[in-house]
This record gives structure tokens, sequence and C-alpha cells, in this order.
């Protein structure tokens, strides 16, 4: 008897070996990748057979751009037939360019037709993208998916928030897309104005480009503030739209039937059993101009690949991207990633904003914890709370300091809460 995820592993194998558009097609045009797959038996017999095939790490892929400017070997066509460039925000060093084809792209828009579809948005709903538009592949591609499946897409950058809010009020939108932390600021904003946007016609909000949406204290936070059902997405320039979180809460699932996703250990390469965490290794199967094949992320998942109650075949990762391998801090023999430490600190209630250093001292790791508390509330009753939390739960020692009303940065975009001193 074959199951659904019998038929996905089918259908998986049969794109990887499409003689026009797979591995075979790279093999012939696509330099960068050649040299990979050459050693390989074409088409594949099974999906088993990729594990012969090299891991692509992203510092290959800039090397390869630094090497080869400006757009490095990993075009399977002549540069003329591309048609879109995006970048990598390069917030770990240097960009990466990303190219796309009108083909490739078109998969790229599918992939978040598949995320509204999982959404429910339909052609009825109107979709709100509180983002610049700038060469960061972020919400571009949602934008135009929004168009793709019916519904009215709302532009949304290059305004103050108070002119957003309005904006938003003025277009009746139903859907929002933005960054975790831009969603609670305009829940902010929002409240200083006097409006309540529980009450506003917003139903769903996407949120991505940051951890955030996977973390519940602050998911209970955008969806009190919203009064709409918040979703965690998860993405990147170099590989694409890979996951949209379950409609039961199970996790985020990967959409494997535009993806082939693996889960190895941590800084090696054997596959992690079911249950476990580790990083994800992404091929993307319809990017075929500038692929993505066993391509490390970087994203700390947990492997479940049982039946979900929502009846998905694809796997799924519960509580999302856990945290990125270079932000891993061993404690006592356990990794502990940012996310954890956010998602305590985001428990209070009564923390406005914060910023967290993180150093090694003596051999042990201590954190720096820097809050704004809310007006009327005990700041030393808030920093105790805080730090017996972080000690019991995660074993971190830290020391916290309150600090002036305002005086933090406030985020819209990528936020930039923690600093890791190695
Ligand atoms: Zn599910």
């Amino acid at each position: 008897m074959t199951t659904n995820r019998d038929n996905l592993r089918q259908h998986q194998l049969e794109r990887l070996n499409a003689p026009e558009s797979g591995l075979a097609l790279l093999r012939q045009q696509n330099a960068f990748y050649r040299q990979k797959i050459d050693g390989l038996t074409l088409p594949l017999l099974s999906l088993d057979a990729m594990s012969a095939l090299p891991f692509t790490l992203k510092s290959e892929l800039v090397d390869d751009q630094t090497n080869n400017p400006p757009y490095g070997t990993n075009l399977t066509y002549e540069p003329s037939a591309y048609t879109r460039l995006h970048a990598t925000s390069g917030t770990t060093g240097r960009r990466l360019k990303c190219l796309d084809t009108a083909d490739s792209w078109a998969w790229f828009t599918y992939c978040w037709q598949e995320i509204y579809r999982a959404m429910g948005v339909t052609s009825e709903d109107r979709v709100f993208a509180a983002f610049g538009f700038g060469p960061f592949v972020g919400f571009w591609a949602g934008f135009e998916a929004a168009q793709q499946i019916g519904a009215l897409a709302i532009p949304a950058g290059a305004q103050s928030s108070e002119q957003r809010l309005d904006w938003l009020l003025e277009t009746d939108a139903t859907v929002l897309l933005s960054t975790p932390t831009y969603a609670l600021r305009l829940i902010q904003v929002a409240r200083e104005k006097g409006i309540d946007l529980a009450a506003s016609s917003i139903r769903n909000t996407l949120c991505a480009g940051e951890p955030g949406a996977n973390i519940p204290a602050i998911r209970e936070r955008l969806e009190t503030g919203w009064g709409a059902r918040c979703w965690d997405h998860a993405g990147m320039s170099e590989a694409g739209p890979w996951g949209y979180q379950c409609p039961e809460d199970e996790g985020l699932h990967v959409i494997e039937s535009e993806f082939y996703a693996e889960v190895v250990g941590v800084g090696g390469n054997t596959p992690v059993g079911e249950g476990e965490s580790g990083e994800l290794v992404l091929s993307n199967l319809g990017r075929w101009a500038q692929p993505a094949i066993r391509y490390r992320t970087g994203d700390v998942v947990r492997l479940k690949s049982t039946p979900c109650s929502c009846g998905s075949p694809f796997v799924r990762f519960p509580g999302g991207v856990l945290g990125r391998v270079d932000d891993m801090i061993p404690i006592r023999g356990v990794n502990v990633y940012p996310s954890a430490v956010e998602a305590i600190i985001r428990e209070n209630s009564n923390v406005v904003e914060f910023q967290v250093d993180i150093r090694q001292e003596r051999q042990m790791w201590a954190m720096q914890v820097e809050i704004e508390v809310a007006p009327g509330t005990s700041e030393a009753e808030v920093r105790a709370a805080i730090s017996d939390a972080l000690s019991i739960r995660l074993g971190i020692r830290s020391a916290i300091r309150s600090m002036p009303a305002g005086s933090l940065p406030r985020y819209e975009l990528k936020a930039r809460r923690f600093r890791i001193h190695r």
C-alpha cells in the first residue's frame, strides 16, 4: 500500500530526475553544481542517493560570487535569461545576490500561493504588505502571490507608522504581512493614538523575516493586539519560501511538494531521528535557474514526520525555527538559542523593550539584559522575575539592568536585540 508520503517522495524523485529541468540539466548547464553532481548516477534510483551529493554552504555561494563577479557560477542559463535580482540581507557578512528567471520566480510565488491556501486566504481578502520593498526578497513574492490568487494587494512601504495605520484602516485590509517586531510596533503606535486594532478588519497576520510568531508569548500578544490569527512563515532568498504554520498549530510544515528537506546533526552530516533537532538542509525542486541543492540553511529545527492532525503529508517542525546554528550557546551540555531567551523575557508583559549581550567569562556564559519596563511597575520585581526564570529554565546566569523609557532601540524590520560575543 502506498501512503501519502510514498507518493510525495515519488513526486520529489521525479522532479529531481526530470531531464529538462532537474539534476541532469544542472550537470549540463550549471557550472557551480556540475562539479558537485558529476560523480552521481542519474537518474537517481531513490531519494536516498541524494546523500552522496555534497552539501552546499552559503559561504561557498558567496565566495563563488566574489571570485566570479558579479553573479557567480550558480547560473543555469545565459545572464540575459534572468529577470529579477534580490539579495540576502547581509547581516552575517557579504550579501549573496539571488537571480531568477521568469519561470523560477513563478515557482517562488507559487510557493506563496500554497502558504495563502493553508491560511485560508482567498480572492475576497485584502493583503496589506507593511514592508519596505528593497533588495531583500522579504514580502515581494507574497505581494505578487496575493494578486495571483485574486486577492487585493496593498503596498504599504515608505510611510510613518501613523500613516500606515491610517492606510490600513482606510483600505479595510484583512491580512497583514510584516515582521513580528513591526506587527508589535503597530499595536503600540495604535494604542498611543487610541485605536483598537482588534476592532479592525484584519483577520490574519503573517509574520516572517525573524523569529517571533513561533514564540508563544509573542504570538499571544500579536493575536490579542490584532484580534486576528497569527501565522508563522519561514523562507530565505537562497532557497525560497519553504515553510508555513500548521493550521492545527502542530508546528511549521515544509512545502515538501516543492522542497526536498533533510535534517542533519548540527555540525555533522548524519540525519537526525524522529523528534530530534538538527540543521535543516533544503533542495528546492522548481528554481532550476539558480537552485539550492542540499543547502545547509543554518536553521535549527526539531523533526516530526508522523501524520499531522491537519491532514498534511508534509513533515513539520514543532516550535518553528528554534534558532540559527551560529547563535547556538552551549550551556552545560544543552544548546540554548536566543529565541528561547526571548520567549522567557517576552512572557513578562511588563517588559516594553529589551536588549541582550551574551559573552563568555572564564569558560562560563553570562548574559547582560537591559530592559525597559512599563510605567507604574516595580522595576526591581521585574528584574528579579526575569533573572530567576533565566536561571531556573535555561541555567543561565544573568545581570538585569533597568533602562529609562524610550532609551533602547525600536526596530521596524530586522531586530538586533541579541549581541553574542564569542
Ligand atoms: Zn499540520
